[in-house]
């Protein structure tokens, strides 16, 4: 599905030094790369503030432990997503409220956002699912009437852009009061092991989160609250710093591809090609298509067969996780959630593919169809 080897072979000089370098600097805790990635990523993304951590999923349960909220209050947060999100409400002893997602950009439906809130709600998880970012003003709106908190999980979309009915355009990340991201080798960012992040423009957000990532610590020794250790390595910071340099140009091959995909699939008309929010950019994460026909195996199958690697994100909703099932709280019809768990297929999208190899990924979905149908 990927290939971070030819990815690393293009800027193996720069990385080769970056990485000798702070080997050699024996400073491999916190310290200046760690800080000054923390810098660059304010750049990038526009965030005041930015608290590297250890990975994706602590910054989620970072942001919520900020919060303060106590065991049984609910937070909302979409059926069709990866877990990370709900496992860490679960485990702050929080109530998970899943709620369904728009089948178009499989993102959180917010014309189903209001029927779940309760006076338990105190926040939402909108997910920027793919590459593009939640219909983010609305849900901003339904935050604000409500008194909820936003916390983004833009693990899979640095970078994409929302534009605002006034013109106003943010990064996702910070539209919400924080956002996560994850370096996970495969992300849009990705470094060579596991790391993340956390964005937000308030300060005193800003402080919590810095101190919670650090055993509670504002001062070292004084401990002013229960956090965690989660610290991005200095090892991985310097590679990402690396990497930041080429994120416009990777995305910019991401959305080749798509555009090439989008071209040679757009005749098949058992195939629904990504839809894109107008709001919103598309950093292309991943390339899913739904299969229209209830085929959807029989031509991952085949496709298999020919070589061509292809994965379902996601198979299963959360409400139906053995894991989740008796704790989450469904928050409505989640009928889209379910649909798309049985029609989606991700292809292969990746910064080193070819349009070469993408005509040919495509001749054989084109030919999977002619088996199956037969
Ligand atoms: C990858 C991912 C995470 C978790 O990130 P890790 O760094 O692997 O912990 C959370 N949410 C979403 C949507 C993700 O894709």
């Amino acid at each position: 599905m990927v290939d971070l080897t030819t990815q690393y072979e293009r800027i193996q000089p720069d990385m080769d030094k970056a990485v000798l370098k702070l080997i050699r600097s024996g400073k491999y805790i916190d310290g200046e790369e760690v800080t000054a990635f923390a810098e660059d990523l304010k750049v990038y993304t526009g965030a005041k503030y930015v608290i590297p951590c250890a990975n994706g999923t602590d910054a989620l349960q970072i942001a919520l432990m900020a919060l303060d909220l106590q065991p049984g209050d609910e937070v909302i947060v979409p059926a069709f997503t990866y877990a990370a999100c709900a496992e860490a409400v679960a485990l702050l002893r929080l109530t998970p409220v899943v709620v369904d997602v728009d089948p178009k950009t499989f993102n959180i439906d917010v014309r189903k956002i209001e029927e779940a809130v309760s006076s338990n709600t105190r926040a939402i998880i909108p997910v920027h699912l793919f590459g593009q970012t939640a219909d983010m003003e609305p849900l901003m709106e339904i935050a604000r009437k409500h008194h909820l908190y936003v916390i983004e999980d833009n693990a899979q979309s640095i970078g994409s852009v929302y534009t605002f009915s006034n013109g106003v355009q943010k990064q996702a990340g910070v539209i919400g009061d924080m956002g996560i991201l994850s370096f996970f080798p495969t992300k849009n960012l990705g470094c060579y092991g596991d790391g993340g992040a956390l964005l937000t423009n308030n300060e005193s957000l800003a402080q919590q989160l810095r101190m919670i990532a650090s055993h509670g610590q504002a001062q070292k020794y004084l401990h002013e609250r229960i956090g965690c250790n989660s610290r991005l390595d200095a090892l991985q910071a310097a590679i990402l710093r690396v990497k930041l340099r080429h994120l416009s140009a990777y995305v910019a091959a991401r959305r080749k591809a798509a555009a090439a995909y989008d071209n040679g699939l757009k005749t098949l008309s058992w195939i629904e090609t990504p839809h894109c929010l107008p709001a919103s950019t598309h950093v292309y994460h991943q390339y899913t298509i739904k299969i229209k026909d209830g085929q959807r195996d029989a031509v991952r199958q085949y496709l298999k067969t020919q070589g061509v690697p292809t994965m379902i994100y996601y198979p299963l909703p959360l409400q139906e996780q053995a894991a989740f099932r008796n704790i989450v709280r469904t928050g409505g019809d989640l009928s889209e959630t379910e649909a798309l768990c049985r029609s989606v297929l991700s292809l292969p999208v990746h910064t080193e593919l070819e349009e070469e190899q993408i005509r040919a990924i495509v001749g054989k979905i084109e030919k999977s169809k002619s088996k199956h149908s037969q």
